[in-house]
């Protein structure tokens, strides 16, 4: 029995499973059978689960690179709390997840921000996105905070020297070697770029309101560094260009009204994100403080074959942490898996079996060119 979604009570798909195709839809071409929204941690662990899995999978990201907020915000920073890693930088553990990810031979569109989800009469799922449509079976939301947007410095003149000494992603350490840099917060992104960079550039100078939100281990290698601090009650209040356009100077006031000038090439502004789930917020999800209330069994959310895993998830006693993520990409798969496939297994055992089996049937089966995979 179906709904007039072609859905049925349970929430699975009509006819068996076997969802019918929309019109002009080629099943084996344009139809996936996971769709992973968001190629942050969470995201690539979920393609590579899938792939685990049996799933065809593709992923939809609208930055530039995979790696979510660990690439976005703090590529250089060390994370110390992923299993298998007792320290790694976070762009280096982005490449393992990636590469790990690309095992499963996953369809990866990155560019590529998804504006809607719609539920089709026979079941399918349809994403309007920036360069298109793409239909699944199913879909696993790991969309993170939503889309980035740095809460920016409230100083005239700033917005003009964005990409011209001011940065509110830094990236890359190298950019600031032999430089002079102001680095504005006190939170993690604050303090960590500060440390990071203390050996490398030429002077580094801190300016915060209030005081450190850091890790205390990162924020005691602050103090004794020699990164010149200034807080609490010190705000940023006038920057200065040169003739070419280019940073030269910062003002701030401190907590007696002093105004100090400092001579700087770059300027860090770190003072968080503004965290907008953007286009989610339509589809129809019941939210709780800008996250998708799921079931924490089965990581799903109210929409049938929709499901979500990592920091745009909630339930009760959630940890927002890439360990958690990863657990819960693989509740999600194994529960979209048997939302598409009522007669797959919920568990389909260790990775350990399921490769040794794989590399059986491989060995056995004649070579066969794969439909649509690739970076997109
Ligand atoms: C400074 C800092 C330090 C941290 N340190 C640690 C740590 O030491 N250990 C730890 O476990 N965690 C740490 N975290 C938290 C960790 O980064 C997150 O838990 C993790 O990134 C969550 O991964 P995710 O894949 O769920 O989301 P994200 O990493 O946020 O990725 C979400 C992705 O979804 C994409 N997206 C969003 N909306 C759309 C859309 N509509 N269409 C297409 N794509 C979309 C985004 O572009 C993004 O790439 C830290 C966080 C910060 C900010």
């Amino acid at each position: 029995m179906s709904d007039q979604n072609g859905v049925s009570p349970n929430g699975h798909a009509a006819e068996d499973g076997q969802m019918s195709m929309a019109a002009g839809l080629n099943p084996t071409q344009d139809v996936f059978d996971i769709t992973v929204i968001g190629a942050g941690p969470t995201g690539l662990f979920a393609a590579f689960y899938a792939g685990l899995r049996g799933a065809r999978t593709q992923i939809l990201d609208a930055l530039e690179e995979p790696g979510g907020a660990l690439t976005a915000i703090y590529p250089e920073k060390y994370i110390y709390d992923v299993i298998g890693y007792p320290k790694v930088l976070a762009k280096d553990f982005v490449e393992q997840c990636l590469l790990q990810a690309q095992r499963s031979d996953p369809t990866i569109h990155l560019n590529e921000e998804v504006l809607e989800l719609e539920r089709l009469e026979d079941g399918l799922i349809r994403l309007g996105t920036t360069k298109g449509e793409r239909f699944s079976k199913s879909v696993i939301v790991c969309a993170g905070v939503g889309a980035f947007e740095p809460t920016r410095l409230d100083v005239p003149g700033v917005r003009e020297l964005e990409g011209h000494g001011v940065h509110y992603f830094a990236k890359r350490v190298e950019d600031f070697r032999d430089k002079d840099v102001v680095i504005v917060g006190g939170g993690d992104s604050a303090v960590d770029w500060a440390v990071t960079l203390e050996p490398v550039a030429r002077q580094v100078t801190l300016i915060h309101r209030s005081k450190f939100r850091a890790h205390e281990a990162t924020v005691r290698e602050l103090e004794a560094s020699s990164v010149d601090l200034n807080y609490p009650g010190c705000a940023v209040s006038a920057v200065h260009a040169g003739p070419d356009g280019h940073l030269t100077a910062v003002e701030f006031t401190n907590a007696e009204g002093t105004v100090r000038r400092v001579e700087c090439q770059e300027l860090i502004v770190a003072i968080g994100f503004k965290a907008d789930l953007g286009p989610l917020k339509s589809w129809g999800f019941e939210l709780q403080r800008n996250q998708i209330v799921v079931d924490k069994v089965t990581m799903a959310t109210v929409i049938p074959g929709v499901f979500a895993a990592g920091d745009v998830a909630t339930y009760p006693a959630k940890f927002k942490l890439i360990a958690t993520g990863a657990a819960e990409a693989v509740t999600a798969v194994n529960h979209a898996v048997t939302f598409y496939d009522p007669k797959a297994r919920l568990d389909a055992g260790h990775s350990t079996t399921i490769m040794e089996k794989k590399d059986k049937e491989a060995a056995k089966a004649p070579a066969a060119t794969p439909v649509g995979t690739g970076v997109g």
